[in-house]
């Protein structure tokens, strides 16, 4: 049996592949087992912060699998309050709970702002949330019941009660879900991923936390796709001069790891109490290890690099043949092709660039520390790609 025939017979059906094993890679390049080189503008969606296998990440994870490589959260360890500790000090937040994936960290954001209502009004009166129409926030069935897109809710019901969608970059549509129910939090991404990569205007985020004053909401920022870097600031939250209640946070948080995290600002800091949550993996040693290497390399420099190398692809890619449009936010942009996303997606991994959809948009999302001269070489594959016959 040959890879294709024992994964198919094997591991469960949820995921269309692509035809290509990625059998090693190198920073931003993969190689196929028949040793073809490929341009990796996808990163694991959005996982490997700088790339495959950086020394720096390999040398953090080695020496922690040589002390201690689990201990339970029954134990005081390191490395996880010092990652805690550096996520507070880089966001003005109060405390962390470490978890290990998006669903994850965006289930304990939701029992955060449920136990704070409770707490507050004594009963489970404000228990429902705002969530957005076009959101993504994971697979568990809580999750999916806050993902506002009607294609995850086939098949799984019933779901979590308490959630009601509103229309994103539409404050009217939040405002009357806010005034007609008894809510606790509004949670949504600042750049909607998997909706297609579309970012939240200014003037939404502001009325969203002007709502939050008025109705005394909880504003919660899903972070898992959009943060550690991703959209040149170290969460999104920082691109439109706010901080949220709670941010989750999670794909490329420990560089290639599993590793989530809700970070709690002040309201909440103390809203779990012992026992209220746990996990058993949450805060392994290993991935902490990691994560703290990523995430102290994220620094002013390289945040402004990636702000330049994003420019250069929007101003590259909106002025190109066959593109409609350029969407999001620094390494984190949907391109809107006259083509098919699909069409084009198959032609760049032809000549040796991987990238992903998004929706109907071929997605990007490189590493951190992507060279200019290779993002370039990929970007004229792109281009190239794009145009009609
Ligand atoms: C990927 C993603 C999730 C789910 O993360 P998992 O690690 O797959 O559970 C949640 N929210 C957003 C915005 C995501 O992009």
């Amino acid at each position: 049996m040959n890879l294709k025939e024992k994964d198919s017979k094997y591991i469960a059906g949820t995921y269309a592949r692509f035809p290509l094993e990625i059998v090693r890679g190198e920073g931003s390049v993969a190689y196929d087992e028949e040793g073809k080189k490929y341009i990796d503008l996808s990163t694991g969606i959005a996982v490997n912060t700088f790339g495959y296998c950086d020394e720096v990440w390999q040398d953090a994870i080695k020496e922690q699998i040589g002390t201690v490589q689990h201990t339970s959260n029954l134990f005081y360890t390191n490395p996880c309050a010092d990652l805690a500790e550096i996520l507070c000090e880089r966001t003005g937040m109060k405390k962390v709970f470490f978890s290990n994936s998006g669903a994850e960290a965006n289930e304990c954001a939701i029992k955060t702002a449920r136990k704070y209502a409770f707490d507050k009004y004594g009963d489970y009166s404000h228990s429902t949330i705002i969530t957005l129409k076009n959101s993504f926030h994971g697979r568990t069935i809580t999750t999916l019941a806050a993902t506002g897109q009607d294609v995850f809710h086939n098949t799984f019901a019933p779901f979590t009660e308490g959630f009601v969608y509103a229309e994103p970059n539409n404050i009217e549509s939040v405002e009357e879900l806010a005034s007609k129910n008894n809510c606790c939090a509004i949670m949504f991404e600042l750049v909607q991923g998997e909706g297609g990569v579309c970012p939240l205007t200014q003037e939404f985020v502001d009325g969203m936390r002007s709502l939050a004053e008025k109705y005394e909401l909880l504003l919660i920022c899903d972070e898992v796709q959009t943060g550690n870097g991703r959209t040149g600031e170290l969460y999104s939250f920082m691109n439109y001069g706010f901080t949220p209640d709670i941010f989750s946070t999670a794909k490329g948080l420990a560089g290639g790891l599993p590793l989530g995290a809700t970070v709690m600002g002040e309201k909440v800091e103390n809203t779990l109490s012992p026992s209220s949550h746990g996990s058993t993996f949450g805060g392994n040693p290993v991935c902490c290890a990691a994560a703290k290497s990523i995430i102290n390399r994220i620094d002013e420099k390289l945040l402004s690099e990636v702000k330049e190398k994003s420019k250069y692809i929007i101003d590259t890619l909106s002025a190109a043949e066959g593109v409609k449009s350029v969407t999001g936010l620094g390494f984190m942009l949907g391109v809107e092709t006259e083509k098919e996303a699909k069409e084009v997606i198959a032609a760049c991994r032809e000549k040796g660039v991987i990238v992903i959809s998004a929706k109907n948009k071929v997605r990007l999302l490189p590493a951190l520390n992507i060279d200019f001269d290779v993002l370039k070489e990929a970007i004229e594959i792109i281009k190239d790609c794009c145009k009609g016959e």
